[in-house]
């Protein structure tokens, strides 16, 4: 736990939330400036900022709450579908720096735009690509 993390202050009860999941490791809750209706967040209890730093014991769990919570959230709002998220840095749009998965339910020509690609050289995605190789040895 973080003293002045608002989403330890959440889980806490310290900020007021609409709470939708809560077990020993995890609690979820909606966005407060929702993308769609039922957009949610889930997170662990444990303090992290994010994937690279997540406790690797509680990584399966966490998958199995996000297809729990997601199954329900996309069954209350009868969503289309889903998007499921994890802003990672300040550059990818991370504002509040405790671990976090988005569910963003999607619904059939709402008007959400994907990201819009970018065409690299051949120069370029081959220099990527060795690079991410390297990388990983
Ligand atoms: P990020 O950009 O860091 O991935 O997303 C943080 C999310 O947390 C944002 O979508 C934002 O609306 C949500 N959020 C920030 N503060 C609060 C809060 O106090 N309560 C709730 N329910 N959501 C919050
Ligand atoms: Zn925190």
């Amino acid at each position: 736990m973080s003293d002045d993390c608002i989403f330890c202050k959440i889980i806490r009860g310290e900020i007021p939330s609409s709470k939708i999941y809560e077990d020993k490791d995890f609690f979820a809750f909606l966005d407060i400036r929702p993308i769609n209706k039922g957009h949610s967040l889930i997170i662990p209890k444990v303090h992290c900022k994010g994937i690279l730093d997540f406790p690797r014991a509680e990584e399966t769990d966490f998958l199995e709450v996000i297809k729990k919570v997601a199954g329900a959230v996309v069954k209350a709002v009868d969503a289309d579908g889903f998007n499921l998220g994890m802003n990672t840095g300040a550059a990818a749009g991370q504002i509040v720096f405790h671990a976090h998965m988005h569910i963003i339910p999607r619904f059939e020509g709402d008007g959400l735009k994907s990201w819009p690609h970018k065409e690299l050289s051949r120069e370029e995605m081959d220099e990527t690509h060795k690079r991410i190789l390297s990388a990983l040895k």
